[in-house]
């Protein structure tokens, strides 16, 4: 900033006048070059307040910039020590100070009495530290900060001239000001759009990954389709081997109808084109008939399967062909990441909360790192463990879906090595059809 005079102002008189004019000018027009490329609430401060101060002789000034989005001020002070003025001064924009402010310059003119506390000991404060002068700063219409002013060191007042300079500066400064908030809400919006572009970025992989997932869990059951379909055209296969043949066809048929039915599922729900439909059932009755479906997984596997259900459930309302393929999906994966001849336990109980079903296995068990991620689509955990398992990443997100539409809560429990819990607790009475059971 040069050619600033930090003097005092001079006495009038023609040729002291005329010089104090020219500089003033030209320290208004050097303020609006620089003020122009000012992108950054920051550099405000020394560019508006030493320029006031230098052109008006003085000594303390304090700049509230109003804060983007927010209901505050950022302080910026010179000749008083800014920590002292953060500490002492709470307005806000929207207060009663900065009302009163529109009708009035000159602290003087504002009455202390109506104030809220904070307000009226921040005024207090500014007449304690010699401020004279309060004036709104506007940009279009709207309240983009305040310039505080202390006494002149001439002590003088301000002529005609001086208060011409301060609305110019204080107009340029609007503009500025408004600038600088319109640059910060860009900054903002940019990040914001940067957020969501790695989001976007990592939905892409996910998207990616579950493709190729999809893949190869369609094409393993249909290959083995293809490929013992082709078997039965042998001549010298017997009855038995055809036998065998025509079930494993049928079972890899029902493996790719059933993970295409998830898909559907999954689409259906995540668009909230269906509801629940809750209907009166029991859920260990459900319990069976879905182990039931499961006897061969786990005479392959050799997973003992021990049920322990509460003898007192009785009949309640939920969404029972949704349930069952929660449960199956839930078991699907016990069994999947069991040992050989590991253990898989399913238990019921009754409670006032409603009902609850958990499905416990002793496998490998998720990391820490990874729970709060297997409810998301498309989510396995990384790992050579998860893709020798298969699996599209589905199962675990339609079940938390299906559980949540119902009012329910789906939660997991697991440690490393020793194992998961599944833990599913559906109302008694879905929300909203509280009368629909006796
Ligand atoms: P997937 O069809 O791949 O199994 P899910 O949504 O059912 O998809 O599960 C997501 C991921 O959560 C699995 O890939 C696996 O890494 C982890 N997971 C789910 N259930 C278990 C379990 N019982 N034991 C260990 N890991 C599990």
């Amino acid at each position: 900033m040069a050619g600033i005079d930090y003097s005092p102002s001079l006495d009038a008189g023609d040729a002291t006048s005329l010089r104090k004019r020219i500089l003033g000018l030209e320290t208004l027009l050097e303020l609006s070059r620089s003020l122009v490329s000012v992108q950054e609430a920051r550099r405000l401060d020394g560019l508006i307040l030493l320029t006031v101060m230098g052109l008006l002789s003085v000594s303390r000034a304090i700049l509230l910039a109003k804060e983007v989005n927010e209901d505050g001020f950022r302080i910026y002070a010179r000749g008083i020590r800014e920590k002292d003025a953060k500490e002492h001064m709470d307005l806000r924009p929207s207060g009663v100070f900065a009302r009163r402010l529109k009708a009035s310059t000159g602290l003087s003119g504002i009455r202390g009495d109506g104030l809220p506390e904070r307000e009226s000991s921040t005024i207090q404060f500014l007449k304690d530290q010699k401020f004279t002068h309060a004036t709104p700063i506007r940009a279009k219409g709207r309240l983009v900060g305040i310039l505080l002013l202390g006494a002149r060191i001439d002590s003088k007042d301000m002529n005609a001239f001086d208060e011409e300079m301060l609305a110019s500066i204080l107009d340029l400064s609007g503009l500025v000001m408004d600038n600088v908030q319109l640059y910060e809400d860009l900054r903002q919006a940019n990040e914001t759009l940067e957020d969501s572009n790695v989001r976007l970025q990592e939905l892409d992989s996910m998207k990616n990954e579950f493709l190729a997932n999809v893949g190869h869990e369609l094409r393993t059951p249909l290959t083995c389709v293809i490929g013992f379909a082709q078997c039965l055209a042998y001549p010298d296969v017997t009855e038995d081997m055809r036998q065998e043949f025509a079930d494993n066809i049928v079972r890899q048929s029902e493996k790719l109808s059933d993970l295409i039915d998830q898909m559907l599922d999954l689409t259906d729900l995540m668009n909230k084109s269906s509801t629940a439909l809750p209907e009166k059932a029991n859920l260990n009755d459900l319990i069976h008939e879905v182990t039931e479906g499961f006897q061969r997984d786990f005479k392959e596997k050799e997973v003992y399967l021990d049920l322990r259900l509460s003898p007192s459930m009785t009949e309640t309302m939920f969404d029972a062909p949704r349930t069952s393929r929660v449960l199956r999906n839930l078991l699907d994966n016990a069994i999947k990441f069991s040992e050989k001849k590991g253990r898989v336990e399913i238990s019921t109980t009754i409670s006032e909360d409603g009902v609850t079903f958990s499905v416990r296995d002793h496998g490998i068990g998720i990391a820490k790192s990874e729970i709060d991620h297997i409810f998301e689509s498309f989510r396995q955990v990384d790992g050579s463990e998860t893709r020798t398992h298969g699996g599209a990443g589905i199962g675990l997100s339609l079940a938390k879906r299906i559980v949540e539409m119902q009012s329910g809560t789906i939660s997991v429990a697991s440690e490393p090595g020793k194992g998961s819990v599944f833990t599913v607790t559906l109302p008694k009475v879905p929300k909203g059809s509280e009368t629909a059971i006796a």
